[in-house]
């Protein structure tokens, strides 16, 4: 069964004169143990539709399955328990909390559930994310594409059915990038993590499975086996 489905998803920000259909019925099926990207132009729906699917924000209509749950017809606090027990997020600018270590903000999204780590896979985790020696360093002392992969361990400490990364490597070099690309393939290929990668760059799209291409708030196209250069 997929890890999560988009059901003719619709979002509509505004009113009246000023409205903009953000999403003009999306589906789509994200499969257990897949990496998606999903690209396309400015303003074509990729952050709202990643909001939408991560129930960060509400669509106007239509339905998003998270395992057999429909999180559009959670209340609040159901949606939030969700979101913390079931949903790993990565975003652009890293959101870590500058006072913490790298362990300390790696575990904080499971101190705040209660939930202690399961002490083998926090020790898998931070071996494939190569931060073994910089656990004890501040987000000021790490460079950006540490901090960026620390968010990912952070991400994937909790064990969620599903990752969304919006833009994970669009604050990074190049080099950077990779190596937290690298990251996110190998938790797909070694633990079937469940990705979805909202993205620009083609060079990232071809880490991934299957990119979806959206245009004025609807799928237009998708790509099995990506490479850059098919992108372009
Ligand atoms: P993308 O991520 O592909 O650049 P977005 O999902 O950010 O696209 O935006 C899709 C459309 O919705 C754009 O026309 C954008 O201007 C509009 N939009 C996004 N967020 C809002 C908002 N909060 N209020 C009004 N319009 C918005
Ligand atoms: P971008 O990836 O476009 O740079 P951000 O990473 O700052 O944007 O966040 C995108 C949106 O997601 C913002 O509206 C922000 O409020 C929300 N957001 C960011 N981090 C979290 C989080 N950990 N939990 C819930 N919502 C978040």
């Amino acid at each position: 069964a997929p890890a999560a489905r988009v059901r003719d998803l619709t979002k509509v920000y505004g009113k009246g004169e000023a409205q903009v259909r953000a999403l003009d019925g999306v589906s789509v099926d994200l499969a257990s143990g897949e990496f998606t990207a999903i690209m396309g132009p400015s303003g074509s729906g990729k952050s709202t539709l990643m909001h939408c699917a991560a129930g960060l924000d509400a669509a106007t209509s239509g339905e998003v399955f998270v395992g057999d749950v429909d999180i559009t017809a959670l209340r609040d606090k159901e949606l939030t328990t969700l979101r913390r027990d079931r949903i790993g997020f990565v975003f652009q600018s890293f959101n870590l909390i500058p006072t913490l270590d790298a362990q300390e903000n790696i575990l904080l999204p499971l101190a705040i559930a209660g939930r202690k780590p399961d002490p083998a896979w926090f020790d898998t985790v931070i071996d494939t994310v190569g931060l073994r020696d910089r656990l004890d360093h501040r987000p000021s002392e790490l460079s950006g594409g540490q901090q960026q992969r620390v968010a990912c361990a952070r991400a994937l400490v909790s064990k969620p059915e599903i990752v969304f990364a919006d833009e994970p490597t669009g604050n990074l070099d190049s080099t950077s990038g990779t190596e937290v690309l690298n990251f996110l393939r190998r938790s797909v290929d070694e633990f079937g993590q469940t990705i979805v990668m909202v993205t620009h760059d083609p060079v990232a799209a071809a880490h991934t499975d299957r990119v979806v291409f959206l245009a004025d708030g609807k799928v237009v196209d998708e790509m099995r086996e990506p490479t850059a250069a098919k992108i372009l």
